[in-house]
């Protein structure tokens, strides 16, 4: 199985050459670091005012509130990139992808492609463990509207750089909606990979040579999945195709 090393990183790759254990340390300390993180004010404003407002089915007094880690198997081979924690998903129950519409839409995919263990993402002790996939949000912090803006973006890229590092088998890269494949390409792009004239269209593959292959998808958003937009047919071949190409 190749094997995609991050040279921009020399002080990562040398702890991650010591094995699995100083991985683990690695990303814990990555955890409590964007746990921890207080570089965009205004997300960090937002999450607090968001507490009040929480709609009444979900004041049942446990409110995360804080920076959104990501969430899965670094051994996996893919990893999969959204847009940035839920108001009432992520942002309230603490684990990615979990606790609101957008979770129960990926999370039933994720399962009957095999990179989940159950269909359902409701709280952080549900049980849900995902096999050869690690989800996360190209920003980690909630934000009003769910639009990042520009700076937050930035201020939040050198955690996705970290976790791609911390991703030593990563082959698939699926990025849900335009916003998080410009991070993505992005990310490349300081890594001195050409990625310019590539414009985010759903269910396309980008390959790089010697680097992970790019798949799009539209964002299972409930704007996306209750028009039509995006159906579970559409998500299914597109991680179909992922399942696919490892076999190649
Ligand atoms: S969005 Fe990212 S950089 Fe900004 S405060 Fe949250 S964790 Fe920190």
């Amino acid at each position: 199985m190749p094997k995609y090393w991050c040279t921009n990183y020399p002080n990562v790759r040398e702890g991650l050459e010591q094995g699995d254990h100083s991985r683990d340390v690695m990303f814990a300390q990555l955890s409590r670091e964007i746990i921890a993180c207080r570089r965009c004010t205004r997300l960090r404003k937002y999450a607090k005012t968001v507490v009040k407002d929480m709609p009444a089915r979900f004041t049942d007094g446990n409110f995360w509130g804080k920076p959104v880690p990501g969430f899965g198997d670094l051994n996996g081979r893919l990893l999969i990139i959204g847009l940035a924690p839920a108001r009432t998903g992520a942002l309230r129950t603490g684990r990615i992808f979990t606790g609101d519409l957008s979770s129960a839409f990926l999370v039933a995919a994720l399962h009957s492609a095999g990179f989940a263990n159950q269909a359902r993402s409701e709280s952080v002790d549900d049980g849900l463990v995902y096999r050869d996939c690690y989800v996360t949000a190209a920003v980690k912090c909630a934000p009003p509207a769910d639009k990042p803006e520009p700076a937050e973006f930035a201020n939040c890229s050198s955690y996705l750089d970290r976790e791609v590092v911390l991703m030593v088998n990563l082959r698939s890269v699926l990025a849900l909606g335009s916003s998080a494949c410009r991070a993505y390409l992005t990310h490349l792009s300081r890594k001195g990979v050409r990625t310019r004239g590539l414009r985010f269209a759903h269910g396309s593959t980008y390959p790089f040579p010697g680097m992970p292959t790019l798949y799009t998808s539209y964002h299972p958003s409930p704007r996306n999945t209750n028009t039509g937009k995006l159906t579970p047919v559409m998500l299914d071949a597109v991680l179909a195709r992922i399942k696919h190409d490892f076999s190649m």
